[in-house]
């Protein structure tokens, strides 16, 4: 299945296979019902630090004890924008990597240090084990906040993008499996955040990860990095579609977003220029509790 590239919001390389992630101009929900009532914002957060800081605010669990699902913040809370990236990587990857195939992305972590954008990382466990000294450097860094984005990068629904699909009875061992790839490779500071891989997602996927404690997390902004090589259409995409409270979905990976990097030496400053202030998804969400809604049709 060949989808248009530019509307890919998260790639799920799978050997030649094109399996893309729906963006909110996909139905990136297969037979899902979104809950119907944004909830509320809570403080209570699974024990994922390691440190003495506050707990990440999440948010307060759906209907029918769901977990809750966050798209953006407050549009009227101030011109603030999170940019977040995830890190791809199928559990059967590693013979690709083995061969020189590169799913880390160093420069772009180290742009987003020069041009110091606070960001989150959604981070696949996988990923972690392959790349331990990397996730390690972006966990230690108060820059950044590392969330999950499970282990496998298997999809939590049928039908999305051609990723092979979890089964309801191990959605949730996927994801604590992430959180201990992220203890295993040595990050130190995790939040409670998941991005569905593809962000494929419906009530049963709601229902089987609610156990972990996590906020799901989509985005209204898809940045179109997945194989895209020009940066850009890539920057353009992303100014295009940035709002106030925006979370906007870009990728750290070289092999599936080359062009990701160079989009943000236009984006950020043109961004700071508009008057946005980069936060991460935490600060969003902690917004949502003072007001905001913290859940919207995108
Ligand atoms: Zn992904």
């Amino acid at each position: 299945m060949i989808l248009s590239v530019r509307r890919l919001a998260a790639c799920c390389a799978l050997g030649t296979a094109l399996a893309g992630c729906g963006g909110p101009g996909l139905p990136h929900t297969t037979g899902a019902e979104s809950p119907t009532a944004p909830p509320a914002a809570s403080p209570a957060a699974p024990a994922a630090t390691a440190d003495a800081q506050p707990p990440p605010p999440t948010l307060a669990p759906g209907p029918e004890g769901q977990a809750p699902v966050f798209e953006h913040g407050p549009r009227g809370g101030g011109k603030t924008v999170a940019l977040t990236f995830d890190t791809d990587m199928t559990a059967d990857q590693g013979p690709r990597a083995a061969s020189g195939e590169r799913f880390d992305n160093p420069e772009l972590i180290g742009t987003l240090r020069r041009l110091k954008v606070p960001s989150t990382v959604f981070m696949t466990g996988r990923w972690a084990e392959e790349y331990p000294d990397q996730a390690r450097s972006i966990g230690a860094d108060p820059l950044f906040e590392v969330a999950n984005h499970s282990y496998s990068h298997h999809a939590y629904t049928a039908r999305c993008y051609g990723l092979p699909t979890l089964a309801p009875q191990r959605m949730r061992a996927d994801v604590d499996r992430a959180f201990a790839a992220f203890r295993a490779a040595g990050v130190a500071r995790t939040v409670p955040y998941f991005r569905f891989p593809g962000g494929c997602y419906d009530r049963t996927a709601l229902r089987a990860i609610a156990g972990s404690g996590v906020t799901a997390v989509q985005w209204d902004v898809v940045g179109g990095d997945a194989f895209a090589t020009d940066p850009d259409a890539v920057a353009r995409e992303v100014l295009r579609g940035v709002r106030p409270g925006s979370v906007v979905v870009l990728h750290c990976t070289r092999s599936a977003a080359p062009a990701t990097e160079r989009a943000l030496r236009t984006v950020v400053p043109e961004l700071r220029e508009r008057g946005y202030r980069f936060v991460r998804v935490s600060e969003l969400i902690r917004a949502s509790d003072q007001g905001g809604r913290g859940q919207g049709a995108g």
